[in-house]
């Protein structure tokens, strides 16, 4: 029995099926279901990176905005919003992940309900209007549907819709149940997540490799990258180390991505869960449904790149493969170490304040120690319990773990600890860059890779440029009209070099900051 807003303009519908005669997709347990994550070691716990933000805490993004960053990496879908543009103008290409051919995924599409669209309960079939239309332009390989706040308050049917429209054009069309009140970006990772399980994983099977992809004498296996979002095309540095080996990525959830890869992830012989809190559930139903084993690992450092390789290898379990990548490993590491031997004395014993959260604060502070770095202190808002005992782990029982991510505290930190580089995510870009700081993004917006052995030169020359740029010495100084002395970002974040001329008693050099600072801070 259609519903009122389905009768406001079925008779207009093309004569497509009843499409209002359901209940939104995900219901109140739903939810807490994928809250409730058991292959998450910290679930229970305090802090528990599943929980909701106190009001008043940052939240970051919206579930809507975490599920479109999950999946639209994928890159021959058209991703259809489906609500105000401003949910669309959220999250579209705001993070730097990269594709090796398709772009489709680059072309935001909304329906763009207005508010005259919800008095007249238009939404469904302006949704599957736009659906055709992405079809009819694009030919895409399959729409992804993400429903928003207003159409799921008003009670658009979005499954429903989808169901008929990929009968009616024989397209796959998947919706994505993300209303942002929901919850949090990491609720919309895991809704992604199961969207895949319960929708695309296990409808194909995956092509027979061409013959001269085989390598003689060679078993080829399969596994998946899940969490993997190739920012900056940083999984092209792994990509070669797998085809030598003989290893097939069947798909990457999702940096890079086709629609039929995410089909047949299934086949595979081994997950592994690259960024731990995103779609952890999707390796846990794939292991329940299919038997494939998962583990979590990094790509991040000398160390965390080869312990993945060597895991992989393991759990695949051929005699072969672990000779062959134990080879690759020693014959990579020499290299790299080799190369990175001529950076060394310029970055060794530099001191970085590393604000980044999540799996990021711990695989990083490997990396940095690999290049003979010193992490003194480490954000660790995002992090859970398990991320914290990793950073233990590495930097010693005397780690400073920083909660707070105000700029003021970010700042006091850094010269409390005499950090002479901040890396950080983007949003901490300005800060930085206020304060006369060297600054190094390392979240999604970034523009370089640092995944892999080949990955660490770039990072290796990226913490060079940023920290030996001459422009940190130029703009400490004092304009040459000015009698007063540069304050290295100083208690007063922004004190600029025009201010009134006169005594200051904020000048001073770096590491007399850091003291003042320390003083402040205490
Ligand atoms: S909170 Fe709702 S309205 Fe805002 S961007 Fe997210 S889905 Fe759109």
């Amino acid at each position: 029995m259609p519903c009122s807003i389905a009768r406001a303009w079925h008779g207009a519908c093309d004569g497509i099926p009843d499409i209002c005669d359901g209940v939104p997709d995900v219901k109140a347990s739903d939810i807490a279901a994928l809250l409730d994550e058991p292959a998450c070691a910290h679930n229970k716990k305090e802090k528990s990176g599943c929980a909701r933000p106190k009001p008043g805490a940052s939240a970051g993004g919206c579930a809507f905005d975490g599920a479109q960053i999950a999946l639209l990496p994928i890159a021959d879908v058209a991703h259809v919003v489906h609500g105000p543009i401003a949910c669309s103008g959220n999250s579209w290409d705001n993070r730097g992940t990269r594709s090796s051919g398709p772009t489709l995924y680059k072309i935001g599409m909304t329906t763009d309900l207005s508010e005259q669209d919800v008095i007249m309960g238009r939404g469904e079939k302006r949704l599957f209007h736009g659906i055709r239309q992405a079809i009819d332009r694009y030919s895409p390989a399959a729409v992804f549907v993400y429903n928003t706040c207003v159409p799921a308050l008003i009670g658009d049917d979005v499954d429903a819709v989808c169901k008929a429209a990929a009968e009616r054009w024989a397209v796959p069309v998947v919706p994505v149940d993300a209303a942002g009140f929901y919850g949090t970006k990491n609720l919309g990772n895991r809704i992604a997540g199961e969207a895949m399980v319960k929708h695309v994983i296990g409808t194909r099977e995956p092509d027979p490799l061409p013959p001269e992809a085989v390598p003689p004498g060679i078993t080829v296996h399969s596994i998946n990258l899940i969490g993997e979002y190739n920012i900056a095309g940083e999984l092209w540095y792994i990509t070669p180390l797998f085809d030598e080996l003989g290893i097939r990525v069947l798909c990457t959830l999702s940096g890079d991505a086709r629609f039929h890869e995410v089909q047949t992830m299934h086949r595979a012989e081994v997950s592994m869960l690259v960024c731990a809190k995103a779609m952890i559930n999707v390796a846990r139903k794939m292991e329940e449904r299919w038997g494939v084993p998962w583990f979590e690992g990094s790509f991040y450092g000398i160390t965390d790149t080869s312990a993945a390789l060597r895991e992989i290898a393991r759990i695949i379990g051929d005699p072969d493969l672990i000779a062959r990548t134990e080879a690759v490993i020693a014959r990579e590491e020499a290299k790299v170490r080799a190369e990175l031997a001529a950076w060394r004395p310029r970055l060794a014993g530099k001191r970085v304040l590393l604000f980044t959260g999540g799996v990021k604060s711990w695989s990083v502070v490997s990396a940095l120690q690999d290049l003979g770095m010193v992490v003194v202190a480490t954000g660790t808002k995002k992090s859970t319990e398990e991320d914290k005992a990793r950073i233990l782990e590495l930097m010693g029982d005397n780690a400073m773990m920083l909660q707070s991510e105000g700029a003021r505290d970010l700042l006091n930190a850094v010269y409390e600890f005499r950090a002479d580089i901040l890396i950080a995510g983007g949003r901490n870009l300005y800060t930085a860059l206020k304060a006369r700081l060297p600054f190094l993004d390392i979240n999604q917006e970034r523009e370089f890779g640092y995944a892999g052995y080949a990955g660490m030169n770039e990072l290796v020359r990226q913490l060079a440029l940023t920290i030996e740029s001459p422009v940190w010495d130029a703009v400490r100084k004092p304009a040459p009209w000015s009698h007063k002395a540069m304050v290295v970002a100083g208690p007063e974040l922004g004190d600029s070099p025009d201010a009134e001329d006169g005594p200051d008693e904020h000048a001073h050099d770096h590491n007399h900051a850091a003291a003042g600072l320390a003083g402040a801070a205490a």
